[in-house]
């Protein structure tokens, strides 16, 4: 057992490696707020990157940056303001109700306690928030405050499932665990953002590029048959 955990571990270093030579170091710096992160995610739910940034400027603007005045619109207000990222009568309330969350517990719209709490703690605080499930409070933590927490969006599980790192319908949440088991917290930010970058490019869903693929050899997917070989179905 043992050994075959090392073999696991060791498989998940040189996967880190090969695609640490392919993309290189990404940079990490705060994005932003972690709260700022926290409701740019809760956009972000169902669309793309553009949208979900214009959603927050627009919300931003349409109430001059306070968050007081956010929490006590009318919700009709704040989804006219969120509408370009979609599913706006889900989105508005769960924003409404992060801020009432936090102002009454915290007294402020900051998420700068969280930097003080264990990482398991902490993803487990955050998920305590409406519509926040582990992708979104791993994002918050790792992109916000650098700490120890791997999300996983539907890239990186797709390529995980492939490379035989995980049963092939093993879930997203089961795959940030093995991620987290595997490797020590300092690759978890490279790993996350090639993986996604890997699964954009390279291991696409529907036409995996397996010629030109880096990971090849560590891969358990098969695309002659479209099967993935060796790999558990859990
Ligand atoms: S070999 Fe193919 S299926 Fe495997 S990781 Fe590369 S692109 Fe994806």
């Amino acid at each position: 057992m043992a050994e075959e955990s090392r073999a696991v571990e060791s498989k998940a270093r040189r996967i880190y490696d090969q695609l640490l030579e392919e993309y290189g170091e990404p940079e990490w710096k705060p994005s932003s707020s972690g709260f700022e992160q926290l409701i740019q995610t809760i956009l972000s739910a169902n669309t793309n990157d553009r949208n979900s940034g214009k959603a927050f400027e627009m919300l931003k603007e349409r109430f001059a940056g306070d968050w007081d005045a956010v929490r006590i619109a009318p919700l009709e207000e704040i989804k006219d303001a969120i509408r370009v990222a979609g599913m706006y009568n889900q989105k508005a309330p769960h924003i409404v109700e992060t801020l009432e969350i936090l102002y009454s517990e915290e007294g402020t719209y900051s998420l700068e306690h969280v930097r003080d709490m264990a990482p398991a703690a902490a993803q487990t605080y955050l998920q305590r928030f409406p519509g926040v499930g582990h992708k979104t409070a791993s994002i918050v933590l790792l992109f916000s405050y650098g700490m120890a927490a791997f999300p996983v969006d539907t890239h990186v599980q797709r390529v995980t499932q492939r490379l035989g790192m995980s049963g092939r319908r093993t879930s997203a949440e089961k795959i940030k665990a093995l991620w987290e088991e595997m490797l020590p917290a300092e690759t978890y930010f490279c790993l996350h953002v090639n993986l996604i970058r890997h699964g954009r490019t390279v291991c696409q869903a529907r036409t995996p590029r397996c010629a030109i693929c880096v990971l090849q050899d560590e891969c358990n997917y098969n695309m002659r048959l479209g099967d993935w070989e060796g790999t558990p179905p859990d």
